[in-house]
This record gives structure tokens, sequence and C-alpha cells, in this order.
């Protein structure tokens, strides 16, 4: 129902470290934000991989939803609605050896003979859950009783968890066990299901209530606009001299010309200031004086133009923020 997508975070992150210069004291920060990113991401995907495998049509998956409840946004990263129960899931990919804690509901993660403590995942899906129940109970709708559960995403992970933590255990499966979802289907086999006007109609309140987060990740890390590297990057040799040289762009220090190198950077000032652009911002950033220029160049990426009209500055538009606005 909301199908797995490469989170724009991550492509902001990317496009930061393109334009941050060599040597600035926050690059590490940022590397080790996309490192963890990517890791999550792939996990996710791990798991995606196995639910595609269960029965067609009998569970309504959505990956990646934001929800906000009194100002407090929370992500669920899978939400899987069966006709008798829910599952919220939380993903997680830990190099390593894993150890719950039940003493202390703690997480320590082992790698390198080196111990590190983590927020417990059986703790955050249950706060999901509860969040989830709440959110849907405000909006009086009937919903199907809500189970939280942990998704260790790769079998590399060694879990430890001693015999008499049945709890843990009963919490937390590997993404290729999703199979003892059937546990699932036993346990509330009594249940009335709900009917698929209910289904419906859950479906399309979470899927309206979801919210596209944009992640500022200029304020994230605090960094300021004036620290960034402008110009039109050279995707073969990343660096920032490229000159536009008869309807082409042509690299300085690596000798290439390539046609379509500013594309690439006009998607970098989406991704790290937003969604729109206006001519003046797009010179400014690329490093070009020539207004008509840029105005070609905004055009030929087929960026829709909007605020057109007297005392109006035009404003560009993402085309995939665009394709967004314009799904829903
Ligand atoms: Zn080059």
């Amino acid at each position: 129902m909301k199908e797995l997508t490469l989170p724009t975070r991550i492509l902001a992150d990317m496009a930061l470290l393109r334009r941050l210069p060599d040597g600035h004291a926050k690059k590490q920060l940022v590397k080790d934000d996309l490192a963890r990113r990517q890791a999550g991401y792939s996990g996710e995907r791990n798991l995606r991989y196995y639910l595609g495998l269960l029965p067609k049509n009998k569970y309504r998956i959505f990956f990646d939803i934001y929800l906000s409840i009194h100002q407090h946004h929370f992500q669920i990263d899978t939400l899987l609605i069966a006709s008798k129960f829910t599952l919220v899931i939380e993903v997680k990919n830990f190099k390593g050896t894993l150890f719950f804690e039940p003493s202390f509901n703690q997480c320590i993660r082992l790698i390198n003979n080196r111990k590190e403590g983590y927020p417990n995942p059986i703790l955050q899906s249950d706060r999901h859950r509860e969040l989830l129940s709440e959110w849907l109970n405000e909006r009086h709708l009937f919903f199907p009783p809500l189970e939280s559960l942990v998704v260790i995403a790769f079998p590399s992970t060694i879990l430890e968890i001693s015999p008499e933590n049945q709890p843990i255990i009963d919490k937390v499966f590997y993404a290729e066990q999703i199979i003892s979802i059937n546990e699932f289907e036993k346990k509330y086999r009594n249940r009335k299901p709900l009917d698929n006007n209910q289904l419906n109609l859950l479906e399309t309140t979470l899927l309206a209530g979801h919210i596209e987060f944009d992640d500022d990740v200029l304020t994230k890390f605090s960094i300021s606009p004036g620290e960034l590297v402008t110009g039109v990057q050279c995707p073969l040799c990343h660096s920032f001299s490229m000159e536009r040289i008869f309807g082409s762009w042509h690299c300085k220090q690596c000798d290439s010309n390539l046609k379509n190198a500013h594309e690439q950077s006009i998607m970098d000032y989406f991704l790290l200031f937003g969604p729109t652009i206006t001519n003046s911002q797009c010179r400014k950033f690329l490093n070009l004086s020539d207004r008509y220029l840029v105005s070609r160049l905004l055009k030929n990426i087929n960026v829709p133009s909007s605020g057109i009209g007297r005392g109006k500055i035009k404003k560009y538009i993402n085309p995939s923020f665009f394709n967004q606005i314009h799904d829903q």
C-alpha cells in the first residue's frame, strides 16, 4: 500500500557530502549518518524481499510511514495489517552479536570485543504500537489488535537471548522467519475479522495521515549555506571546475565534455534547500551569471514553474516533489 523507497535523507546526505569541502569538520559526521541510514535501508529491503513471498492480497503493507500525534512525530518501519491483527515492525540491521538484557531492558551489541549499549528496539516498537493505537483511536477507527515486533534484517547478526526470556524471544525475529506470521494467524483465529470497507478506511486514513518528511540536513548538522562548495560538479572527477562551452560542460580538471552535468547540481540544490528554486538562486548555486542560460537549463530538466505573474518571482519546483504532490 506504501512501497519501500530510497529515503530522501540518504540522497540529501549524499548531496551534502558532494558539497562539503574536503577537510570540513562535519564531513565524518555526515558520512557516519549516511552509512547508518544506508544500513537501515538495506535491512528494510531485505525484509521487503521476504514479505514479498507472503500470500498476495492477504496483508496490507506500509513501509516507512510517518505519523504525527500531538506534535510528536513517529515513524513505523513496516506496518502490516491483516483482517484480524496488525503488526508494528521495527527493523534492525546490526553487525556483530546482540544481547537483550531484560533486567535493565537494555540491548548490548558486541563487536570486535567491544560492548556498545543501544536503545532497546523492543521498547521502541512497543512505543510505536502505543502511539499508533492512540492515533487510530483519536480518529475513531476500527482496527485489529496491534502487536509489536522487532525484525533483525540479516542472519549475520547473532542473537543471544537466554531461554528464560520468552517474552523477548516471542518478539524478535529474523527477516527470513517472517513466515512465523502464522503464529499470529493462530493466535487470533477466533477473532471476528474486519471487513473490506473497514480495512479500506483504515488504509486511506493512514495514507492521508502520512507526512512526507522534508529533512533539512543543513539545520540538522548546523551547517550554513556559505560553507558549501558552489558550481557545477564534474560527475567523473568530482571537481567543481566545469565551464559551459558550446552548449555543453567542459571539465578543466579531467578534460571531459558532458551535456547534462548541471542536472545533478540542480538536484543537489533541491535536496539541500527544499523543493523550489528561483533563477537567481540557481545562478548563485551553480556559479553562473547568464540568467537566460539558467532559464533554459531549468526548463530543459522539465522543472515545472509556479508563481508566474506580476510581482511574483518565478519558482521552479523539484520534479520529484511535483510528482509526489500530484500522486496524492
Ligand atoms: Zn572532471
